[in-house]
Parts: C-alpha cells; structure tokens; sequence
C-alpha cells in the first residue's frame, strides 16, 4: 500500500503541478507582452523585505478593519504554519514516519500546526458570518463584495476548509497505524492536540483500518491542496500567489502624493521631442506596464476600496475594484492574441480577434446603475466607459485601503492621459479650464493682473518679488509665499490668503511673494491627464522660483502643495515646502502666534485629500484649531486616513457632476451631522465645495443659516486680531 499512495501521490502532484506551472508560464508571457516599468520603484532589497514584513506578514492594511482583518490574518497565519504540515503529508508518502528536521522533536510543533488549522476553521466561519451579513443581495451597492465574483470566493473557503479537516484525520489515522506508540516515534504529535483529539475517534476502528486511512485522506488532503494551487492559477485568488511581487515592487503602499511623468517603453516621454512611437497614456491595455498587469491580477476582490470611494458612494459608474477585475478581465480575454505570434494571430477564433479590436475606452452602452454588465454584455463596443474615467477624483481614498497596494489613480491617470492627448476625448466644460490654464495662467482665465488684488485691503505692504528690482530673494526672506491661482482670484480663498498673510506678519516672519510671477502649478491639468500642459506650467515655474533662487515656500491650497513638494523635483525644482497649517502650528507651539480672544464655536474640520490622506499631515491643523481658547472640536465621522472627499480633486471641480448624488453635498451633510457652528479646512477647494453644499442646504432649509466654511488660518486670526475679522464669512463658494 505503501508503494502504490507514493506512486499515486507523486503522479498527482507532477500532473497538478504541471497544469499549475503552465498556467503561470502563460501569464508570465502575457505580463511580458506589457510595457517595461519605470525606474524608481523599490529595488533595494532592505526596502522591499520591510514591505513584505509590514504589509504582508503582519498585515498592517488588513487589521484597518478588525473583524474581516482578524480572520484574514488567522488564515494567512494558518495556512503558513499548515504548510509545515504539508511538507509532512509529501514527507510521509516516502517515509510513513517522516518528521521535519530539528524542528520534528519538538512537541511545541504539532501543538502550533493543529492550533493554526483550527484557527483556520474559526476564520472560515468569521469570513462566512461577514459575507452572510454583507451581502451584496441584500446590501446591493452599499455592500463592499457587490461586483465581487462571490461562487469562487464560497468555493476557496470550502476548500480551504477541506485541507484543514482532510490534513487533521490523515494524522490522527497516523497516530493510530503505528505498531509502536507513534507519539515516541514522531514527537511532534505529542503536542498535536487536535489530531490526537481525532486519534481517539478512529482508534476503535483498528490499526489495519487506520492504516488505509491514513493513505486515503493523506492522499485526499494532497489532492484537495494541489487541486486548490491549479485553481488559484486561474482564479481571482491568484493573489495568494502575486500579493507576494505586488506589495514588494509598489511605489507607493500609501495614498499616492505624486503622479509619475509619462513614459513610454521604461523611458520618460521629452515632450519637448517625443519620439514618434512613443506611448502617451494607456490606450490599449498591453500599454500598461508589467506592473499594472500585476496589480489588476493582485486584485482579492474584497472591496475595501470600493467601499471608501467617493465616486462609488455617491452612485456613480466608477468602482476601483471593479474598474481593476474589468482590466484583469480584458487583459485574460486579449491574452490569446498578446502572446501569440504574428503568424499565430490569423489563426486567432473571430471571438478572440475581436476582442483584440475592442477599444479600452469608449461608451459601453451599458447603464450606470449597472456596470457590471459590462461582463455580460454581449459584444461589447469598449472596455471602460467614459463616464468611470471621468468620474475619479483622484482622492487617494482606493490606494490608501488596498491590502495589497494596487495603484488605481496611476492606472486611470495613465488612461485619462491617452483620452486627452491622443483622443482629445474628454469631458467638454474641462475645456473651458484648459484653455484658460494655456492663455491665462490660471483656470478661470483671469490673468496675471489680478494676482495681488487679494494684497489691496490688509493694514501692511506685502513684499513682491522683483518690486524693489531685486533679482534674487534677499536674505532675510524667510518665506516665499505662493499664493496659488485660488488664493489670489477666488473672492473665498482670497481671505484665507489675508489670514494667512497677516498671521505671519503678527509672527514677524519675512515673507514674499510672486506677484504675476505666479502661474497655475498645472495640478489640474495633470490630474485631467494634459500632462503636455503640466509640463509647460511647471516648467515656467521651475524656471522663475529657481531664478529667484527659492529655498523654502509656504503654501494654503493643499493642491499646489503637493505638486510644488512631490512634482516639481521631477522637473528639477528642489524647495523646502510647507503648508500654513504646519507653520502655524509651529509658530502657535514656539509662542510666535498667541490665540487670545475666545472663540466659542462648535468646529469640525474636514481633512482634504490632498492635506492628509496624500501627504499625512493630519495633526497640524487640530493643533491650530485646538490652540484657539473656547473653541470646540468635533471630529467628523468619516475623518484622518479615512476621510470622505469634497469631489473637487481630479480637475472634478471644472467637470460637471450629472451623475448620482452630489460628493460635497454628500460631504456637507456628513459635516452638519455634527452640529458645527463652523465646517473649518485647510484647502481652498474643499472651502469651496463644502461652501457650495452648506448653501445648497441652507436654501433648502436643512442647514441653520450662519454655519460658516472657513480656513483654520480664517479661525486662528478671529482669535489673534479679532478686530479684523469683519469680512463678510462666505457659505456661498464660487463655482468656476
Ligand atoms: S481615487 Fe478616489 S475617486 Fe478615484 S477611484 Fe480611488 S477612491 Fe474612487
Ligand atoms: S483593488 Fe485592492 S482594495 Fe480594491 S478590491 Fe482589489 S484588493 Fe481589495
């Protein structure tokens, strides 16, 4: 008997593991259809072992949400320590007395291995109660598994399920088919309590009859197991498998911060002198690098992502989980022309050929309410709607929840990149924005003129470069002041820019300004994916802050700061850049700004995208609102990491918003459930947006009048020169 479970456990495990390594083969030959990937992801080994450590062993993302977290970490933990256990099953198909090296003495061991299968089972059930209570029939769109392909997923557990009860008989079969006490011969099974615990079941049944059972339920928990590694070569859990490379090669396990430039073929594309076949965006989804393909492929379906996203939430086509299953899809369906040769592509089915036709982007004909149609959709006409592109905000809020570190805004960024530059396809009001940013400078065309007017009404003179006809900036700046085209032609965000002028007058910190010298940092034109007019803006400013021999910059719009911090050094501009809440905090802490006069408001503070989730300043501006006596913080809700956008990021805010509710008014009301006296943020769009939904309200009369959105900056002055703040409080942002 002995002969022949070696015999049948070593065809199965060839044959199986022959179908598994096939299947991996094609992959892999697909992935190399793709584009190579840029330079600067992480290669040093130190960096990537720390990733894998942090976002994959101990499963930072993953325990976000305890319960689901838990017991995701107690089958990963399971399945590592079970794998022990396997390596024993293929041990004792040569030897019935196999035990690990070193490690096969110790009782400890089998103790560990029979807690973890259990655990296994306990998570299998958490997992079961989790996707009972959240599913999607029931929950419909709000359920974070709706889209998710939900057969294979109860299939997994039951398998998972079946390694661990088939694994646990085979060994207490073991225990009993020994002619000596098996325990003395392998003592690992000293501690292997669940296994004895099954031992004691079968022991009635005789040792012959142990005997065969032990070779059939080994056999059967190989099968179980091999079988299992064939079917996550082609399922969605093939993130078992690429979750590993994934995690190790991502550029960013955070909310994004930069968007990379464009490149084409591993090299970046000089739109100065662009080579004729250089890619510009992603227009076909081998366009996509290796490590797009890897990321779509990585993808475990659980919806985290889709559950934060603002575009989603609001009822809007675009889902991350699903945009990313939608690629991986295409990508699976294209991968019988992708890797076939020249020759081999004629010979190509007409259902095949014409998938390799199908444009990625373009009107799909199916209904928003539904896009998952698009998988059942017969003939499909595109890949990806418009309207998905279109509907990101580029908030981050996907990326900074992914458990295995896919980066969704990249992948549409790179799609929007192809839409504006090769297709001049995209959203028409955008238009008005990008031609205003080309002629004017700014995005609603106001021009250079107007940048100081914001300067006319304070009690002291605002120092502006090259005034005085200095060509450098002198010495004793301690600040260059960028104003951002909001701060300097928005009436609302013009009295964030006072506030924050005169606070650092009150603190004697030098500061200076550009002047007309100020162009749009070209944010909104990168986000829409004009990155042609991205690098013409930032390279005109490169050019005048480097001249005027800029080092440290101070900044109120979250979106300039992130570009002038995390994008310029791309086009070789180097500052130390900081946002006023960080400097006002710091001038609060070092007693240079001292909040006197009480402010006894109800404030809750909204956390911008762009602030917090992509560059982790979270705490600056509660400091400043909790240094201000008599004022009183309220968190909103959804607040930090996971804080719900305003709907102006992604050049949203010169986009029309037809679709499903409303993102700021959806925002407001999550404010005003807090009762605030005043909605406080630290970014002159969100001000805007949430300005817009508190007056939406207000004209409906859901909102009191009198609540006020204002800057931190604007609440932080009230209590330093509360003789100033007569201007009158602005609800109503201004639309462009
Ligand atoms: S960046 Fe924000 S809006 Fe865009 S897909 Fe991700 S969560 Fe949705
Ligand atoms: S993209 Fe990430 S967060 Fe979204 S479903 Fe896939 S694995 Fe989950």
């Amino acid at each position: 008997m002995l002969t022949a479970r070696l015999v049948i456990g070593l065809a199965m495990t060839v044959v199986l593991l022959g179908i598994a390594g096939a299947r991996l083969r094609y992959l892999w030959r697909l992935g190399s259809a793709a584009q190579p990937i840029e330079p600067g992801r992480r290669t040093s080994t130190g960096e990537i072992a720390k990733a894998e450590l942090v976002e994959v062993v101990a499963q930072r993302k993953l325990f976000q949400w305890t319960g689901a977290g838990l017991a995701h970490a107690a089958v990963f933990w399971g399945f590592c320590v079970l794998l022990l256990t396997i390596v024993e099953g293929f041990g004792s198909l040569f030897t019935p007395t196999f035990q690990l090296p070193v490690i096969g003495n110790w009782p400890a061991l089998g103790f560990f291995e029979d807690l973890f299968a259990l655990l296994c089972v306990a998570a299998i059930v958490a997992f079961t109660i989790i996707r009972i209570r959240q599913s999607p029939r029931t929950e419909g769109r709000k359920s974070r598994f709706f889209g998710s392909h939900l057969g294979p997923a109860w299939f997994v557990l039951f398998m998972i399920f079946n390694v661990v009860w088939t694994l646990l008989i085979a060994r207490g079969a073991q225990i009993n088919a020994q002619e000596v006490n098996t325990t003395d011969r392998l003592p690992f099974l000293r501690g292997a309590f669940a296994s004895q615990w099954f031992a004691s079941l079968l022991e009635p049944l005789g040792r012959h009859t142990n005997e065969i059972l032990e070779t059939v339920f080994l056999l059967l928990a190989l099968a179980v197991l091999l079988g299992f590694t064939v079917f996550v070569t082609y399922s969605k859990h093939l993130h078992i498998l690429l979750s590993l490379p994934n995690v190790g090669l991502a550029r960013r396990p955070r909310a994004l911060g930069a968007l990379l430039p464009v490149y084409s073929s591993g090299k970046e594309v000089d739109f100065e002198d662009p080579g004729e076949d250089d890619l510009m965006g992603v227009g076909k989804v081998e366009d996509f690098t290796w490590k797009g393909l890897l990321d779509f492929g990585t993808c475990t379906e659980c919806g985290r992502c889709q559950s934060q996203c603002p575009a989603w939430n609001t009822g809007k086509p675009l889902s991350p989980k699903v945009l990313m299953m939608t690629l991986r899809d295409h990508a699976l369906a294209k991968a019988p022309y992708l890797t076939a040769s020249e020759e081999a592509r004629a010979g190509l089915t007409p259902e095949q050929q014409a998938v390799a036709t199908l444009p990625l982007v373009g009107p799909t004909g199916y209904a928003v309410e539904d896009p998952l149609a698009a998988y059942t959709a017969s003939g499909p006409v595109a890949v990806i709607d418009p309207d998905v592109l279109w509907s990101c905000t580029t908030c981050g809020a996907c990326v900074e929840q992914c458990p295995v570190d896919i980066e969704h805004v990249d992948h549409i960024v790179d799609m929007r990149r192809h839409q504006v530059l090769m297709e001049s396809a995209f959203p028409e009001e955008a238009s008005v924005m990008l031609n205003n940013l080309e002629h004017a400078a700014d995005p609603w065309g106001r021009g250079a003129s107007h940048r100081l007017d914001w300067a006319e009404s304070l009690d002291f003179e605002v120092r502006v470069f090259g005034a005085a006809g200095e060509e450098r900036i002198p010495d004793d700046v301690d600040y260059l002041f960028w104003v951002g085209c909001a701060g300097a032609l928005d009436e609302t965000a013009m009295r964030t820019t006072r506030a924050v002028a005169t606070l650092l007058h009150e603190a004697s910190v030098e500061f200076m300004v550009l002047g007309d010298g100020e162009a749009c940092t070209g944010d909104p034109a990168r986000r829409m994916g004009h990155e042609f007019l991205f690098q013409m803006l930032a390279q005109q400013n490169v050019e005048t802050l480097n001249t005027a021999g800029a080092r440290r910059i101070v900044v109120t719009c979250a979106h300039c700061f992130n570009t002038l911090a995390n994008e310029y050094p791309q086009v070789g501009g180097h500052y130390e850049v900081v946002h006023h809440s960080t400097l006002l905090a710091r001038l609060v802490a070092e007693g240079r700004l001292t909040p006197v006069a009480e402010v006894s408001s109800s404030v809750t503070y909204h956390d911008p995208c762009y602030l917090g989730r992509h560059n982790r300043i979270f705490s600056a501006p509660r400091e400043v609102l909790g240094a201000v006596p008599g004022l009183r913080l309220t968190e909103l809700p959804r607040n930090r990491e996971r804080s719900f956008c305003c709907g102006a990021g992604g050049a949203r805010m010169w986009m029309d918003e037809n679709l499903g509710q409303r993102i700021n008014v959806v925002r407001t009301d999550e404010a005003l459930s807090v009762r605030p006296d005043v909605i406080a943020a630290a970014c002159p769009f969100c001000i805007t947006m949430l300005g817009d939904g508190v007056a939406q309200r207000q004209v409906e009369g859901t909102a009191a009048a009198g609540i006020e959105v204002v800057d931190i900056a604007d609440v932080l002055l009230r209590s330093i020169r509360p003789d100033l703040t007569t201007d009158p409080v602005t609800t109503q942002g201004q639309q462009p």
